[in-house]
């Protein structure tokens, strides 16, 4: 029985071919999408109102905010800042009316209420 051998192709490697730059730009491209920058999320939520019975996730606050906000102002800026870096990072524009946060979100968002339990 003859043996099979493995003969590797020899492909050249042009790292700056025109063909990979443009692979490169559409990843880029797709990357912005999933990962909308935090400005244009900051400019959807603040522009947004109360469109139904929402409270403040803060625990034991029952302010009214509108839903694509975490909760009232005062309780927001109680929050660290690197845990407010995650919720802006993690949230989704239009997950509030969607009713569908990513899993990341989620966690994040149990992280914030394991933090407020622990320093309230
Ligand atoms: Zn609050």
């Amino acid at each position: 029985m003859a043996e099979q051998r493995f003969k590797p192709r020899v492909v050249p490697i042009q790292p700056t071919s025109y063909a990979q730059q443009q692979a490169c730009d559409r990843l880029d491209e797709e990357l912005e999408h999933i990962h909308e920058p935090i400005s244009n999320k900051v400019a959807y939520v603040k522009s947004q109102s109360q469109t139904r019975n929402h409270t403040c996730h803060w625990i034991g606050c029952n302010r009214q905010v509108p839903p694509a906000l975490w909760g009232c102002r005062q309780h927001w800026y109680m929050l660290p800042k690197h845990l407010r870096d995650k919720i802006w990072a993690t949230y989704e524009i239009g997950q509030e009316a969607t009713m569908s946060p990513s899993d990341e979100y989620l966690e994040v968002a149990d992280e914030v209420q394991r933090w407020i339990q622990e320093h309230s």
